[in-house]
C-alpha cells in the first residue's frame, strides 16, 4: 500500500533536518500505530505519507505511484481517492450538521447531493451514529465528534487512514470507542497508521513504529521485532517495485 525509501524533510533557512531518511514499507491492510517522543517527527512523517507536504529527499510510492511523478494535481486527486484524515482536534465544520460534514468528504466524487447525503447518513449508521444526523458538531460529546470525523474521513473508502493522535482530546472512555472503530475499519480492509502518545493503546496493535530524533528506532510486530537496514523488508520491497 505504502512505502517509503530514504525519506529526508528539512524546514527553513538554513535547512533543519527533521526526517532523517526514513525507510518504511506497509502493506494493505495493516494496522499500525507510531510512537515517540514529542517533537520527534511523526506528525512530519503522516503529513509526508498523506501527501499533504512532499519529502526533500528520498521517496514516497502510495498503491505503486511514485508521487515524485506525479503533479500536484495528480497527488491532490490521489489523496482525496484514496487517503482519510483523523486529527485530534477533529476540524468539523461548526455550522454543518453532522450528515452534511460527512458528506463533505464525497465533494471530491461529483456525486449528486442527495447521494452524497445517502452515503453519509450510511457512513454514520455504521459509526452508531445514524441518531445524531441533524445535530451540530456543538451539541456532541468528544468522542461522537470524533467519530464523526472518522465518518467523514473513510466515507469514501480511502483504503488508507491517517490518525494523528485521534484520542488526545477524549478521556479513556470515548478513546477506547474510537479505537474499536478504528479497528473495525480495519477489520474490513482498510490500511490504518495511527500515531498516538497512549502507550497501553500502542501495545495492543500488531505493529508499532517507534520515531525517535527523526529516525525509525523500532519496528516491531507481533511475534517479532524486524531489522529495519540492509536486509530488512523495506529494501525487498523497495527494489522489487523499482524505487
Ligand atoms: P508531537 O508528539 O508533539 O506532536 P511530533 O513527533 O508530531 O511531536 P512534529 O510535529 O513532526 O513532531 O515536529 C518535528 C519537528 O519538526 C519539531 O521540532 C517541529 O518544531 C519541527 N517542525 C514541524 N513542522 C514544521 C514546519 N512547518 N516548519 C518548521 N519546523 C517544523
Ligand atoms: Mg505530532
Amino acid at each position: 500500500a505504502l512505502l517509503l525509501r530514504d525519506v529526508v524533510k528539512e524546514y527553513g533557512t538554513p535547512p533543519l533536518r527533521i526526517l532523517h531518511g526514513v525507510d518504511l514499507a506497509v502493506a494493505p491492510g495493516e494496522l499500525l500505530a507510531v510512537v515517540g517522543p514529542s517533537g520527534s517527527g511523526k506528525s512530519t512523517l503522516l503529513a509526508l505519507i498523506g501527501t499533504l507536504d512532499r519529502p526533500t529527499f528520498g521517496h514516497i510510492a502510495l498503491e505503486g505511484h511514485d508521487l515524485a511523478d506525479l503533479s500536484d494535481r495528480q497527488v491532490a486527486a490521489l489523496r482525496a481517492r484514496r487517503i482519510g484524515f483523523v486529527f485530534q482536534q477533529f476540524f468539523l465544520l461548526p455550522g454543518l450538521t453532522t450528515v452534511e460534514n460527512v458528506a463533505t468528504g464525497l465533494l471530491y466524487t461529483g456525486e449528486s447531493a442527495r447521494r452524497r447525503r445517502e452515503r453519509a447518513v450510511q457512513a454514520l449508521s455504521d459509526l452508531g451514529l445514524g441518531h445524531r444526523l441533524d445535530h451540530h458538531p456543538d451539541q456532541l460529546s468528544g468522542g461522537e465528534k470524533q467519530r464523526v470525523a472518522i465518518a467523514r474521513a473513510v466515507v469514501g473508502r480511502p483504503g488508507l487512514l491517517l490518525a494523528d493522535e485521534p484520542t488526545g482530546a477524549l478521556d479513556t472512555t470515548s478513546g477506547h470507542g474510537v479505537m474499536e472503530v478504528l479497528r473495525s475499519l480495519n477489520t474490513d480492509g482498510t490500511t490504518v497508521l495511527v500515531i498516538t502518545h497512549d502507550r497501553d493503546l500502542a501495545a495492543s496493535f500488531p505493529r508499532r513504529i517507534g520515531i525517535q530524533d527523526g529516525r525509525i528506532a523500532f519496528d516491531e510486530h507481533v511475534g517479532g521485532r524486524i531489522a529495519v537496514g540492509e536486509d530488512s523488508a523495506v529494501t525487498h520491497i523497495g527494489a522489487a517495485s523499482g524505487l
